[in-house]
């Protein structure tokens, strides 16, 4: 597909055009199909997270909720900076909301939309030097074998997984608990991810 999908000149766009018109899961998303995607063949950064929550459903802006918040601070990035699209891409694991539990907390990524889209947007994305891996989905599909048993173990090892990936744990206030539990994330990790995106923008 991706030949077909990403030839000419404006292939990038094209090829967004036929993910955000996409409707495989429209019967099974309890919110319809709104595929939620961005970035150019100039981005250098790669965010590849879980998937868009009821906010980002609702404004189409990937990342525009308090995660994003805190995600935004861990990069030391205002939302002009984040969201410059010629710079930073992001493609979520599913690119659609997948509607939230009845206890809390968002359904998975559907397992369709990663091995259908992510091959040919990747390779579209021509010139990304750094993937950020948030969450396990990511880590799971990218990581694979190279993954720890544990999320917490496989982003605490983050150095083994440089230079084109970092795990991030997800960003989310459910993580708060986590992060007070392991302050070495906010020590030594924030400011290497501050060090590594800015390499990766600018170097
Ligand atoms: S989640 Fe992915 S595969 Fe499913 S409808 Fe949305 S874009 Fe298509």
């Amino acid at each position: 597909m991706s030949d077909d999908l990403i030839d000419g000149g404006s292939g990038l766009d094209r090829l967004f055009a036929k993910a955000r018109a996409c409707t495989l899961c429209q019967d099974v998303l309890p919110h319809g199909c709104r595929p939620v995607l961005r970035g150019s063949p100039t981005a250098r950064l790669l965010i590849v997270g879980q998937a868009p929550g009821a906010r980002v459903h609702a404004s189409g802006i990937p990342w525009d909720d308090a995660s994003g918040d805190r995600l935004r601070k861990w990069l030391a990035m205002d939302r002009p900076a984040f969201y410059d699209e010629s710079r930073i891409a992001v493609v979520p694991m599913g690119l659609c909301y997948p509607g939230t539990m009845p206890k809390g907390g968002d359904y998975p990524p559907r397992p369709e939309c990663a091995p259908l889209w992510h091959p040919p947007v990747l390779e579209a994305l021509s010139g990304v030097r750094l993937t950020l891996l948030i969450g396990q989905y990511a880590q799971a599909r990218y990581l694979g074998d190279r993954r720890k048993a544990t999320m917490t173990e496989t982003v605490a090892n983050w150095r083994e997984y440089g230079p084109a990936f970092l795990p991030l744990p997800h960003p989310s206030w459910r993580n708060t608990a986590w992060l007070n539990r392991n302050p070495w994330f906010g020590e030594e990790l924030v400011p290497a991810l501050r060090r590594r995106v800015t390499d990766a923008l600018e170097g």
